[in-house]
């Protein structure tokens, strides 16, 4: 790293997000630097940068080489922001609290004068704690595997109001992990998942199926990096400009999802918008015929339909929890439960309509079994509450795949 570069330091970075977002904030160059333990010294004592951040596992390690702390470094105990003054001198901050105060005053969520709960004792734990606090939380309790207050005994204190996931469980590739049944605690009304990768974990879809608000960490994530990036820069961000660097980044890590009635155009639109987006495209019937030697309507002829429908759960789950795809699926994937959270994971799911008429119904063993009208009458409201966008196709398939994109990217 030459002198007046800026980057990331950190044991592991290969799945972080932070050059995309800095690439949005500013022209500067922004690096990916791996460091083991022992080359901290050598790193810090070269000082061959103007302003860094820093990550798992060095946010405290790394105090210790700064001149001077800011407050909000010294009362979390750790730092993720360092800048090389003109003299030379190191000084160190902490973002992550600023960015977990962007992201619960960009929310539904409110946390004054609530009881709130933090799963795990770790940096992100103790940025948000004192932040909780200075948002005026009547209590803040952290959760440990260890400590008096663990995942065994927290069902004593069934009066949580907030719950902040800062701990690693439910991370991609771990999905289905969490470390609460949230329906235990009847007084929620804010869930926040400091996880962005899936976008909904395990427990943000808890907490949906309630009806309680959430909010993920990708807010946090991008408001943490334009605070480091003004300490970096001396440049000053809008609150637009934080949010439009969000919704690019939210897009790009998203999967595209299309839901519909069968012979909707889903296949079409799908390979269109792929290619257009320079995406790779997963039809969900084909990767169930990939994994199991059959075709859905072979499945459903031989072995009926709930089967089919527990097998496509299964490769529903994997293909869920992929990033920056645009997907396919079977037009009856939305009729169990779990799937319409799955749908959510970690995608815009899209529900492509068509005329009912146009629709095709060959060869589609339910539509020809039941009857189109009849399956669309049961299956609109499934369409309706999985689907976040609404977009037409019945003319012409580009205009369709133009108006996904804008949507989308509003
Ligand atoms: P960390 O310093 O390693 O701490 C994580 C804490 O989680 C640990 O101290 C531990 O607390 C708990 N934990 C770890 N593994 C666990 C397990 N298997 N079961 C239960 N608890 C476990 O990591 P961190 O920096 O705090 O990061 C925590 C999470 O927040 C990560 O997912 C990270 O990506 C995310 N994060 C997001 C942002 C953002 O901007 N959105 C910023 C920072 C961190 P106990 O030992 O007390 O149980």
């Amino acid at each position: 790293m030459n002198d007046g570069l800026y980057g990331l330091i950190g044991k592991k970075l290969n799945h972080s997000y932070s050059p995309q977002i800095h690439a949005l904030l500013g022209a500067y160059e922004y690096n990916l630097i791996e460091l083991e333990p022992e080359e901290l010294d050598t790193f810090f004592a070269a000082r061959e940068f103007k302003g860094i951040n820093v990550t798992i596992p060095y946010k405290i390690k790394a105090m210790q080489y700064c001149d001077e702390l800011s407050e909000i470094a010294k009362r979390i105990g750790s730092v993720n922001t360092i800048i090389k003054r003109d003299d030379g001198s190191l000084y160190g901050h902490n973002t992550d609290y600023d960015g977990f105060i962007y992201l619960i005053r960009h929310s539904n969520i409110r946390v004054a004068g609530k009881q709130c709960f933090v799963l795990g004792t770790g940096g992100a734990s103790k940025a948000v704690c004192p932040a909780l606090k200075d948002l005026g939380a009547a209590r803040v309790l952290t959760v440990s595997r260890t400590g008096e207050n663990n995942y065994e005994t927290i069902y004593n204190h069934v009066d949580a109001e907030i719950i902040v996931n800062a701990t690693p469980v439910g991370m991609y590739p771990h999905c289905d992990e969490s470390l609460l049944n949230i329906v235990r605690f009847q007084r929620l009304t804010g869930l926040v998942d400091l996880i962005y990768n899936p976008a909904h974990t395990d427990l943000m879809l808890q907490a949906e199926h309630d009806y309680v608000p959430v909010e993920n960490g990708l807010k946090m994530l991008v408001a943490q990096a334009a605070a480091s990036s003004e300490l970096f820069t001396g440049n000053t961000y809008t609150e637009d400009k934080i949010n439009d660097v969000y919704r690019k980044i939210s897009f790009e890590m998203k999967n595209i999802l299309l839901i519909g009635m069968p012979g909707c155009g889903k296949t079409t639109v799908a390979g269109l918008l792929a290619s257009k987006l320079g995406r790779e495209q997963i039809d969900l019937d084909k990767e169930i015929e990939k994994q199991t030697g059959r075709s859905p309507a072979e499945i459903i002829r031989s072995d009926g339909e709930p089967e089919f429908r527990r097998i496509e759960t299964e490769v529903l789950r994997n293909v869920s929890s992929l990033s920056g795809k645009v997907i396919s699926c079977g037009g009856g994937v939305i009729s169990p439960r779990v799937n319409r959270g799955l749908l959510k994971r970690n995608s815009n799911v899209v529900w492509l309509q068509r005329d009912i008429d146009k629709l095709a119904s060959e060869g589609r063993p339910l539509s020809e079994l039941i009857g189109t009208h009849e399956l669309y009458r049961y299956r609109e409201p499934l369409y309706m509450e999985s689907a976040e966008y609404v977009v037409n196709n019945d003319g012409d398939v580009n205009d369709t795949v133009e108006k996904i994109i804008e949507v989308l990217k509003v």
